[in-house]
């Protein structure tokens, strides 16, 4: 089970099925550890996704769950993809949604990375 209050993992997620080449994606990274690949309705300029490539349904899933070398490849591919695409001179931003109240809709455990615009306030107010 899962530790993030979530439904156990779906092996029929968005993400499962890309990261089985079953759908395609407009790929930008990929190492053992982790794919990155641009999202599909972007809200950025740059708006791509990272993913590990285990079967993790959210943070909360990854950090309890996901080995210290998995951990680490993810979030060193995180940083790398920045990198390649020129985004650390100007700024960027990484965002994780988990669950209901943290608006996430494919439970594949996956961080955003926005860039290429000033993105303004971190979160938008209550409403
Ligand atoms: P979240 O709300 O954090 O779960 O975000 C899921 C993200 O996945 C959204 O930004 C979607 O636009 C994106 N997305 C959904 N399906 C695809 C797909 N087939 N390829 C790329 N991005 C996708």
């Amino acid at each position: 089970m899962p530790v993030s209050g979530l439904p156990p993992y779906d092996e029929g997620n968005i993400f499962a099925r890309i990261l089985r080449g079953e759908i395609p994606a407009k790929r930008v990274h990929e190492d053992e550890w982790a794919l990155a690949f641009h999202d599909i309705a972007p809200q950025a300029p740059v708006h791509v996704l990272v993913i590990p490539k285990g079967p993790y349904v959210s943070l909360a899933d990854f950090t309890a769950q996901a080995s210290d070398a998995e951990i680490g490849g993810f979030w060193r591919a995180v940083g790398k993809v920045a990198r390649d695409l020129g985004l650390e001179e100007k700024g960027f931003r990484t965002l994780s949604n988990m669950g209901f109240d943290g608006g996430q809709e494919v439970p594949h455990f996956h961080v955003h990375l926005f860039a290429g615009r000033p993105l303004g306030r971190m979160v938008s107010p209550a409403g």
